[in-house]
């Protein structure tokens, strides 16, 4: 029997996941709200974030009651579940593969030099595909002016919508503790003090690499014959992980099914999001506009086919999109890259894990487009030299993202100040774009793997390291041998 691609059946995954989802908020239990709690006034709640630490405790002033609806509720329980475990294997399995494939990938460099080579070209040309981005985003924001058209009634209901909805204030909290570190905290933060630590928190993926990289130049440096137990053991455990990839695979497109469904059932009022569409214009048109740049870089400078390209990449650019997290889908990026698009795990262990952290292009547009939109809505003026400080800050804000949903939004926050924004605002200027932040992110995670993966093939291609004929190993490789 024939079987459908991949990312065909991805792809009817997600379909009939909104289509589900659709259909449930059409029956009774779209409509039907139900209240979850009431809350007396004078009770504390807690504001939580992402990571589930307390950071800020409110006393309620009057009662407040929290509703959802039937089909948000269902879906919440029965369906969402399933997405969640296949994040959750796709998150369990990063680390181990981090380890090993840098590992195998260091120690299979015959000399240092080299990796000294591919690492200054594959953080300069980060830097450079980032600032394009973001540049771009600035150019396309001040043509097409998004904000100037909002009226003062849209600006009035999405505040009072969100300014005091608790994933807004999550997100402040999130950027106040984050801006208090110093210039180079990101270095300091980079080396752990605890090799366990480090290899235990998915959020620690810069310390896990350069503990990674410690170890491999070390093996490189004591010889080939004392570095090969060890070597041989990341051998195989590098094989061993790849191949839990393609059987997380197998359940991607049930998983991206109720992924989708949760997304659509929990998105806001779609009025909402109507006054929006310009705004979330601009910044699709961008990131369609940046995945055009990646296809003529790849056809320049890896003299490769640049929809043949997108194509390989597809099941980790559908993922990207269904998870909202360039950490999640680390996994498949790297396998997509290195079998089916060529490109020698010398090369893609090190720059892909170091993208997936760093190299966030999608998000740096959104934070230029978003940061100038907010400002035009508000009539806050931005001149010339506010939009050069864009630049440089979502530049640097864009690294400091974690590659996870929703996190280029915090560091939206750091953007703003750097302008000048009045801090009494932030609040009012995150309510503006809160209700399309979603499905955005989703768009910006596809084009932030698209950017690692154009990247890992272009410098790969300039160190002779992308191969023609990539072979891809398939999930089935040895079953008839042990079932
Ligand atoms: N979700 C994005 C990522 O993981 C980050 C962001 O823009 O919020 O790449």
């Amino acid at each position: 029997m024939m079987k459908l691609a991949l990312h065909w059946q991805i792809l009817i995954g997600m379909v009939l996941g909104i289509l589900f989802a659709f259909i449930l908020l059409m029956t009774g239990w779209g409509k039907e709200e139900i209240i979850l709690q009431i809350i007396p006034a004078g009770e504390t709640v807690l504001h939580k974030i992402m990571d589930g630490t307390v950071v800020h405790e409110q006393v309620l002033t009057e009662e407040k009651i929290i509703t959802s609806t039937k089909a948000r509720e269902f879906v919440g329980n029965w369906i969402a579940p399933f997405g969640t475990i296949f994040i959750k294997l796709l998150k369990l399995i990063a680390v181990p593969l981090i380890l090993a494939s840098l590992i195998k990938g260091i120690s299979d460099l015959k000399d240092i030099s080299k990796f000294r080579n591919i690492g200054l070209r594959t953080i300069g040309i980060y830097i450079g595909t980032t600032t394009v981005a973001i540049i771009l985003g600035l150019v396309l924001v001040n043509i097409i002016e998004p904000g100037n058209g909002i009226s003062e009634e849209t600006i009035d209901k999405l505040t009072s919508t969100y300014a005091s909805d608790e994933g807004v204030t999550a997100k402040l909290e999130e950027a106040t503790r984050q801006k208090e570190s110093g210039p180079l905290k990101f270095l300091e933060d980079m080396v752990p003090d605890n090799a366990v630590a480090a290899l235990g928190n998915n959020q620690l993926m810069l310390q896990v690499i350069f503990f990674t990289i410690f170890i491999g130049i070390s093996m490189l440096l004591i010889g080939e014959k004392r570095a090969r137990p060890l070597k041989d053991f990341f051998d195989s455990l590098n094989d061993v992980v790849l191949k839990m990839v393609d059987l997380i695979m197998l359940t991607a497109p049930y998983a991206v099914f109720a992924l989708l469904a949760n997304v659509v059932v929990s998105s806001s009022d779609p009025e909402i999001l109507l006054a929006l569409l310009k705004y979330a214009g601009v910044v699709v048109l961008g990131l369609f506009l940046m995945i055009v740049f990646y296809s003529i870089l790849v056809s320049v400078f890896a003299k490769k086919n640049p929809f043949w390209f997108l194509k390989q990449l597809s099941p980790a650019q559908l993922l990207a999109f269904s998870t909202s997290s360039s950490a999640a889908t680390l996994p498949v990026t790297m396998e997509r890259v290195e079998e089916h698009i060529g490109v020698d795990k010398e090369v893609s262990s090190f720059v892909l894990p170091v993208g997936a952290t760093v190299n966030m292009d999608g998000t740096s547009l959104y934070q230029g487009i978003a940061a100038v939109f907010i400002a035009q809505a508000l009539s806050f003026d931005l001149p010339l030299t506010a939009q050069l400080t864009i630049v440089l800050t979502a530049l640097l804000a864009s690294i400091g993202t974690a590659a996870v949903p929703g996190a280029g939004m915090v560091m939206l926050v750091i953007v703003l100040e750097s302008v000048g924004f009045p801090p009494d605002k932030y609040a009012i200027g995150l309510a503006l774009i809160f209700a399309v932040d979603r499905p955005l992110d989703m768009l910006r995670t596809v084009v932030n793997i698209t950017g690692d993966a154009t990247v890992a093939t272009i410098v790969a291609k300039s160190v002779d390291k992308l191969h023609d004929n990539p072979k891809a190993k398939n999930w089935d490789d040895h079953y008839d041998e042990v079932k």
